[in-house]
């Protein structure tokens, strides 16, 4: 069966008595070499587990099960199911769970789905054709989450692409972006026009792989210092740092905290969307000492 094949989709959901859900962001795959070179790209050895969100009506999961040890594979739509029973059935190391992924356990999931006690001694990574309408939700859960992940291997448009990549200074620059530098190293694999997917998105999407070593790339005393301190630089990002660190941190004051700035080289009305990860992370040592 050619999952990619559009005849092939639209019989399958007419059988299943579903249509496309547009709040589920569901753009299914039609180009069957796009799967393929995700699948490809997206692990570096046979024996990693594959957690793929989003897996409609399983095109890509069918690609990853060929390649790799086992696939959790969890969908919002519960329409998707049945189809997926099918659509999947002549692989046995696939484990499809109706769930929304930001409400679940994902690390037990995978855990039970694979028998083990825990995830110890095993090569995790997520591949995913993700729904647009949560993209970066879905990529900070991953990151913040404690599950050990050696890399994230998505699709998302090509403007959030853009953002994961962009340096420092410039206006693609956000919070994601100052995030993802903290845990690992991210790069573009390739970009997919809109006449790929059914239906067809209005943007063009980019293929990313988010690579995780285990020992983070930047040292930091407190990750959650960090992370609120990003945060608040971001939420409030035409504002100095000062006033948007100083609304979140209000017992440092903003003297203090220009002091500090100061004292670390940088002009005391900065705007925290010049600040590397590394930049931030010498202020989040700073305020954690206080
Ligand atoms: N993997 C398929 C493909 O490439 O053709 C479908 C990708 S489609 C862009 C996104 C999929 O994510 C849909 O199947 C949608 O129902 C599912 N989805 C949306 N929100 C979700 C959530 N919160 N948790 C799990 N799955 C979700």
């Amino acid at each position: 069966m050619n999952l990619c094949q559009v005849s092939v989709i639209k019989g399958l959901m007419a059988e299943a008595g579903i249509t496309f859900r547009k709040e589920f962001g569901q753009n299914f795959l039609i180009s069957p070499d796009v799967p393929e070179r995700i699948a490809d790209e997206c692990a570096d050895s046979s024996d990693t587990v594959i957690l793929e969100i989003g897996p409609g009506i399983g095109c890509l999961t069918a690609e990853l099960a060929a390649r790799y040890r086992h696939v959790v594979a969890v969908e919002i739509d519960s329409g998707l199911i049945p189809i997926l029973s099918k659509t999947l059935a002549e692989f046995d190391n696939v484990t499809v769970i109706n769930a929304d992924c930001m409400k679940l356990d994902l690390g037990r999931a995978i855990a039970d789905a694979l028998g083990t006690p825990s995830l110890d001694g095993i090569t995790l990574a997520v591949c995913a054709n993700l729904p647009y309408y949560i993209t970066t939700p879905i990529l900070m859960h991953l990151l913040e989450s404690d599950l050990p992940l050696s890399s994230i291997t998505v699709m998302i448009q090509k403007e959030v692409a853009d953002r994961l990549v962009s340096p420092p200074g410039k206006s693609d620059y956000g919070a994601i972006t100052a995030v993802l530098g903290y845990y690992g190293t991210v790069r573009c694999l390739f970009t997919v026009p809109p006449g790929c997917f059914l239906p067809a998105p209005k943007v063009s999407s980019s293929v990313v792989r988010i690579d995780l070593p285990s020992e983070r790339p930047i040292a930091v005393s407190s990750e959650e210092t960090l992370m609120r301190l990003i945060h608040a630089a971001f939420e409030m990002r035409r504002k100095t740092l000062v006033n948007a660190v100083s609304a979140k941190f209000p017992s440092i004051g903003k003297d203090r905290l220009a002091e500090i700035l100061a004292e670390l080289g940088f002009d005391v009305n900065i705007r925290g969307e010049r600040l590397s990860t590394a930049d931030f992370a010498r202020l989040a040592d700073r305020i954690s000492a206080l």
